[in-house]
C-alpha cells in the first residue's frame, strides 16, 4: 500500500477512540498502534501533522477563524444566508440546536449536527493524502468562493464525523485531551526536544523515523525558529519573590506586543512569531535597521515587535503593528514606526549562547546591538531603552534587591497602562519551550467597563514630532457632585488618554478647545476645579481654564480595581482610548466618581 490509499477515515477512528479513552496513557497507545499498524514505513509526516496541526508550518495560515469558516461552510453547502442552519453556523457561540447549548462555544460540533442532516454516516473514502493537498489548496487561495469550492469537494468525499475532525484540523485544535508532549513523546523519545529547536515537524518526522534510535542532541541554528522561553504567571509581587527567592532578579516590563525572533544571517533576515511563521511584512519597515545596528553578522535575538508614536513619544496600544508594517510598506509618512525592543540574545557569530547566563547574555546584546531609539532598543537594567525614557517617567527595568523593588516597578508600570512585569533569574539559561519558572509574569487583573464612561477634558499634553507645541493627548476628570440637584463645582483627574481620534477629530477638538487653554505655569497649582494629586503625570502643559467651556469625551477601556496612586480617583484604566467626541452632551453630565465606583462593583460582581 502507498501512502496515497489510507483513508482519513482511519485516523478519526483513532481521534474517536481517543476521546472515548479516560487515561492518557491509553491515547497514547493509540496513537502507537496507529502508526504500527497502519501507518508503518510510510510517510509520518503526512499524519502527525493532521494529529499536531498547530505545530505544522507547512502551508502556513487557512486564514480560517470560526467566523470566516461558518461564512464559507454556508457557501460550501449552498444554504440560504438567512435559513436556520447557516444562522446556527454563524451563530455558533450559542450552540445551534442542541439540548441547554450543550454545543455552545464549539464551532466544529456545531458544524456536525448541521453537516449529519445533509452527510449522513457514509464515508466518501477520503485519503490522508487527498485531505492533505485540499488542505493545501485552502490555504493557498485567499479567494472565498474557492475556499468554498475546495470545502464542498471534501463534503462530498466524507460523512458528517469525518468533516468534523477536518473542521477542528482547520482551526487547529483537536481537543483530543492529550498534550502534544505525550504525542511528541509517543512518537519518539527525542521528538519534543528536536522540534523545540527547529520547530519543523517535517524534519521530526523524517529525522526520527526510528523509535529506537536516539537522536544526539541538536543546538539552536540561525534561519530555524525555536521554541520560545515562556513565563509562568504568579498572582503577586511577594510570590514572584518567594519563588525566585536568593536569586539575582531582574525585572522588565511586560511590552504588549508581538513576541518575535529575528534570524539575521548576513543579508537575510527572517521574523518568526510565536507560531513559528516568519513574517517578511516587518522587513520593509525593520531591514535596513537592522542591517545597520545589528553589529554580528549571525545572531538570533528574542524579543518584542511594538509600534512606536513619534509624537507622544510612547509605544502605540497593542495591535497596529500590521498597519503600521504595511504603511512602512507603501512607503506611508507617519508618526507611528515598527519598533523592536530585543530582550535576549540566543545565537552569535557562529554559536548558540543559550546555556549562558542572561547576565552574560545581556552583556552580548550591548555588544551586538546599537540602540536607535524608537525604532530598535534593547531592554538591560542600565542603559539602552532606560536611557531613551522620557524624563520622569519610570524605568523599563530594574535590578530588584528585595520585595519592595518588585512591588514598586509593579505599580509604575500599571500606572503607566503597561501590561505588566516579567521577573527574570539573572543566573538562567535560555530554554526553549520552558515554562518552569525561570521567568515570571505578573499582571494585573482588569475588568471590562462594559459600556463607554462619558469624561471631562480638563487638561492637555503636547505632543512631539509633527504633534510637537500641539496638544496630542489629554487628562480628562470624573465629577465630584455634592447633591444631583446642581452643577458639579470640582472634577477629580481620573486618567490620560490620547488615542482614538482621527486626525481631523483631534484638530476640530483642539480649534474648540483653544481659546480656553490656560498653560500651567504653576506646577504646584491647578485651577480651584480641578482636584489632583501631587505626581508629575498629572501636570499637563496646559489646563482647561473651566469645566464649563470643556467637552466631554466617550472613552472605552478596560478598568483596574485597585487604588490609582497617580491619579486622583480610586481606579486606574488600561488602553484607554477615545471613542467619540460628545459635543451634543453639555459639561456636567460628566460621569461622577460615585457612578464610576458602582459601574466598577456591578461589572466586578462585588
Ligand atoms: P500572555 O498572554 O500573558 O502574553 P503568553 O502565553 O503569550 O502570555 P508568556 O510566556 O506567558 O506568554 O509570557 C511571556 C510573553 O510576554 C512573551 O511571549 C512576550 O511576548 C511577552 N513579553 C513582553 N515583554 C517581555 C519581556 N520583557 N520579557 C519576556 N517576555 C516579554
Amino acid at each position: 500500500m502507498t501512502d496515497a490509499t489510507v483513508r482519513f477515515g482511519l485516523l478519526v477512528s483513532m481521534f474517536q477512540a481517543m476521546l472515548r479513552d479516560r487515561s492518557a496513557a491509553k491515547k497514547r497507545r493509540r496513537l502507537r498502534t496507529f502508526l504500527d499498524r497502519v501507518y508503518t514505513g510510510r510517510d509520518y509526516f503526512s499524519a502527525m501533522r493532521l494529529v499536531l496541526p498547530a505545530l505544522d508550518r507547512e502551508r502556513g495560515s487557512y486564514g480560517l477563524k470560526e467566523s470566516a469558516l461558518a461564512a464559507a461552510l454556508v457557501d460550501a453547502l449552498g444554504l440560504a444566508r438567512d435559513s436556520p442552519d447557516a444562522l446556527r453556523l454563524v451563530n455558533w457561540r450559542r450552540g445551534g440546536a442542541s439540548r441547554a447549548g450543550a454545543n455552545a462555544g464549539n464551532f466544529a460540533l456545531v458544524a456536525a449536527e448541521v453537516l449529519q442532516r445533509r452527510q449522513g454516516m457514509t464515508s466518501g473514502g477520503l485519503t490522508i493524502k487527498e485531505l492533505n493537498d485540499a488542505l493545501d489548496q485552502l490555504a493557498a487561495t485567499e479567494n472565498r468562493a474557492e475556499k468554498a469550492s475546495i470545502l464542498s469537494g471534501l463534503i462530498k468525499k466524507t460523512n458528517a464525523l469525518e468533516m468534523k475532525w477536518i473542521l477542528m484540523i482547520i482551526l487547529k485544535d483537536l481537543k483530543l485531551g492529550i498534550s502534544e508532549k505525550s504525542i511528541f513523546h509517543e512518537f519518539h523519545p527525542d521528538a519534543e526536544e528536536l522540534f523545540n529547536v527547529t520547530c519543523d515537524l517535517k524534519l521530526v518526522c523524517e529525522k526520527l523515523r526510528d523509535r529506537s534510535q536516539r537522536h544526539k542532541r541538536q543546538d539552536i541554528e540561525v534561519g530555524k525558529p525555536v521554541r520560545p522561553q515562556l513565563a509562568m504567571r504568579v498572582s503577586d509581587a511577594s510570590a514572584a519573590w518567594k519563588k525566585l527567592h536568593g536569586k539575582n532578579v531582574i525585572v522588565e516590563c511586560k511590552f504588549d506586543g508581538d513576541r518575535i525572533q529575528i534570524h539575521k544571517n548576513g543579508e537575510e533576515i527572517h521574523f518568526f512569531s510565536r507560531n513559528f511563521l516568519d513574517h517578511p511584512e516587518y522587513a520593509p519597515g525593520m531591514s535596513k535597521i537592522i542591517m545597520q545596528n545589528i553589529l554580528v553578522d549571525r545572531c538570533i535575538l528574542d524579543g518584542e515587535m511594538l509600534v512606536w508614536d513619534t509624537s507622544t513619544n510612547r509605544f502605540a496600544e497593542f495591535g497596529s503593528n500590521q498597519e503600521i508594517a504595511k504603511a512602512a510598506r507603501e512607503g506611508m509618512e507617519s508618526d507611528r514606526q515598527l519598533c523592536y525592543i530585543a530582550f535576549d540574545i540566543l545565537y552569535a557569530g557562529d554559536t548558540s549562547v543559550i546555556h549562558q547566563s542572561l547576565a552574560e547574555r545581556q552583556e552580548l546584546l550591548q555588544k551586538v546591538v546599537k540602540p536607535l531609539k524608537g525604532q530598535l532598543d534593547i531592554l538591560i537594567p542600565n542603559g539602552g531603552l532606560n536611557d531613551h525614557r522620557p524624563q520622569g517617567e519610570p524605568c523599563w527595568s530594574i535590578i530588584a534587591h528585595n520585595v519592595e523593588d518588585v512591588e514598586k516597578f509593579f505599580k509604575e508600570t500599571i500606572e503607566n497602562r503597561d501590561e505588566g512585569i516579567v521577573l527574570k533569574d539573572l543566573d538562567s539559561k535560555w530554554e526553549p519551550s520552558d515554562r518552569s519558572g525561570k521567568w515570571l509574569k505578573l499582571k494585573p487583573d482588569y475588568i471590562h467597563a462594559g459600556s463607554d464612561l462619558d469624561v471631562l477634558i480638563i487638561g492637555g499634553y503636547f505632543g512631539s514630532g509633527r504633534r510637537g507645541g500641539e496638544v496630542a493627548q489629554f487628562l480628562v476628570g470624573l465629577a465630584e457632585r455634592s447633591d444631583s440637584s446642581s452643577f458639579p463645582k470640582r472634577f477629580v483627574s481620573f486618567c490620560r488618554v490620547g488615542t482614538g481620534l482621527s486626525d481631523e477629530e483631534l484638530d476640530a477638538l483642539i480649534s474648540k478647545l483653544k481659546p480656553y487653554f490656560r498653560k500651567n505655569d504653576n506646577p504646584r497649582q491647578a485651577p480651584r476645579f480641578y482636584e489632583v494629586t501631587n505626581n508629575a503625570k498629572e501636570r499637563p502643559d496646559v489646563w482647561i481654564e473651566s469645566p464649563d467651556k470643556s467637552v466631554i469625551v466617550s472613552i472605552t477601556s478596560d478598568i483596574r480595581t485597585i487604588k490609582s496612586e497617580v491619579f486622583a480617583a480610586p481606579y486606574s484604566l488600561r488602553f484607554p482610548r477615545i471613542h467619540r467626541v460628545r459635543y451634543d452632551k453639555p459639561w456636567h453630565e460628566c460621569l461622577d466618581v460615585q457612578a464610576f465606583v458602582d459601574l466598577v462593583h456591578s461589572s466586578n460582581g462585588n
